[in-house]
């Protein structure tokens, strides 16, 4: 039904919301800004204007609901990015200039208040951003249509200065109104924004306002990049870290080299010792808990246990481009420490439920135990959520050259039997307790 002809270069989506009311520059900072970062620049007005040009053409009335629906699904919105500058078509017909007209003008305000077009609106504009970098600017887009935009900027000025500037732009685009006529409008306009039972006008939760009464576009704009620059860094190094790798042969062959070599270093270096591996099962999903003594315990679980282990590792970790390679190789799951981090747990339980292990250490912190940290429910509560085995293992040794380290690996605790969908905190300690006290007993003996 709708088409959006601009195609974005880049894969990751990023979204720049600007809302406001009319005349504070939105249009012409967002085609600036459009141009600037290479992004599909979606003008939401444009898409209301559209609407109300077919409506005065077919001459229906407000309240007719039947006719309006059949226009929406017939009409067809396109927006195409011409040398910069953006042309809209309706029905495949240019009407990037009778949009603006006095009568769609005086009438869009209205027509945009009507429930089922705002939410036929809001699904196309989200339909035109689907996996794209986007600058979006309107009326509702920080608040209704992406509520979670990577930037938030509701664009504010003074009414009589935005008259102005709107009477200007009408004189630049031979648009024949006198300035008082555009001040009521834009007056008119704002209240009615600003009361719509749906989609109204108003600044979004997170949203930065700046007030370009007193500002020049060139400065809005830098002010606005500093925001979409700060940004784009912070989502880009996310990505760096969260971004899995496509399980390839190369990377394969990578983490194969990777163990052998560390296997080989931990056997000379360490004296590393197996004991009771058997207890660790091959064709289930497993979590693999110990102690945490120092670094080269997790990695030596990693490189010399027969099974593959996904650890769980502070998302600061992947901050080093080493360790950010390791970690994708080994597909290590980063978390956000100091909060609840879903995603995180996400991750977890789709590997689960992907028949992978898990490497968990409940201490949570290096010595754990030793220092009094608290010790974590996180892996009881995976282990009863999706139904697995938790296999307990005592890390012996003190990891300094040429001394024995021992990885004494204890029968599976079994958790499969479960059927409590939400346990609660009590069952939750409980296991929690169950696995540590398994850890702690493996510590102490290599039977
Ligand atoms: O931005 P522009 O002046 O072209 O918008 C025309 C009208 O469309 C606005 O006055 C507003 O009533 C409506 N609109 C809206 N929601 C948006 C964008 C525009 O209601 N996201």
């Amino acid at each position: 039904m709708w088409f959006y002809k601009n195609h974005a270069k880049k894969k990751m989506s990023f979204v720049v919301g600007i809302d406001g009311p009319a005349g504070t520059g939105k249009g012409t900072i967002t085609e600036r800004l459009a141009k600037k970062y290479n992004f599909v620049n979606i003008d939401t007005g444009a898409t209301y204007r559209c609407v109300t040009l077919q409506m005065l053409r077919e001459k229906i009335k407000l309240e007719d609901e039947e006719k309006i629906a059949d226009m929406l699904k017939n009409i067809k919105i396109e927006m195409e990015n011409q040398k910069g500058t953006l042309k809209v078509f309706l029905n495949g017909e240019d009407v990037t200039k009778e949009i603006r007209s006095k009568e769609v003008t005086k009438n869009v305000s209205q027509v945009s208040s009507i429930k089922q077009i705002r939410l036929s609106m809001a699904t196309l504009q989200r339909k035109m951003a689907q996996g794209k970098n986007v600058i979006m600017e309107g009326r509702d887009i920080c608040t209704v249509v992406f509520p979670t935009a990577d930037v938030k900027i509701y664009l504010d000025a003074d009414d009589e200065e935005r008259a102005k500037r709107r009477f200007k732009q009408n004189q630049e685009k031979n648009i024949d109104m006198p300035y008082e006529e555009v001040l009521e409008n834009i007056r008119k306009r704002d209240k009615n924004d600003k009361e719509k039972e749906f989609g109204a006008l108003k600044v979004a939760d997170g949203a930065t306002v700046i007030d370009s009464t007193n500002m020049t576009i060139k400065e809005v704009e830098k002010e606005i990049s500093k925001i979409i620059d700060k940004k784009l860094k912070a989502k880009k190094k996310e990505e760096k870290i969260y971004k899995e790798r496509p399980e390839t042969t190369w990377k394969k062959i990578e983490r194969a080299t990777i163990k052998a070599i560390l296997h080989a270093f931990y056997k000379i270096v360490f004296r590393l010792e197996k004991v009771n591996e058997e207890n660790l099962p091959m064709d289930e999903p497993v979590i693999v808990c110990a102690n945490h003594l120092n670094t080269w315990d997790a990695v030596g679980l990693v490189v010399c246990s027969k099974r593959r282990i996904r650890f769980i590792a502070k998302e600061d970790l992947f901050n080093n481009g080493f360790l950010n390679w390791i970690g994708h190789v080994f597909d290590v799951i980063p978390i956000k420490r100091g909060m609840r981090d879903m995603e995180a747990m996400k991750r977890c339980i789709k590997a689960l439920k992907n028949g992978e292990t898990l490497g968990i250490f409940p201490e949570g912190t290096r010595r754990g135990l030793a220092k009094g940290a608290k010790v974590q429910n996180g892996a009881a509560y995976m282990a009863l959520k999706t139904k697995v085995k938790v296999v307990p293992v005592g890390i012996q040794g003190s990891f300094k050259p040429f001394t024995k380290v021992t990885l004494n690996y204890g029968k599976p605790l079994d958790f499969t039997k479960n059927d409590d969908k939400n346990p609660e905190k009590e069952k939750l300690d409980q296991a929690t307790k169950e696995i540590m006290d398994n850890i702690i007993m493996l510590t102490n003996s290599t039977k």
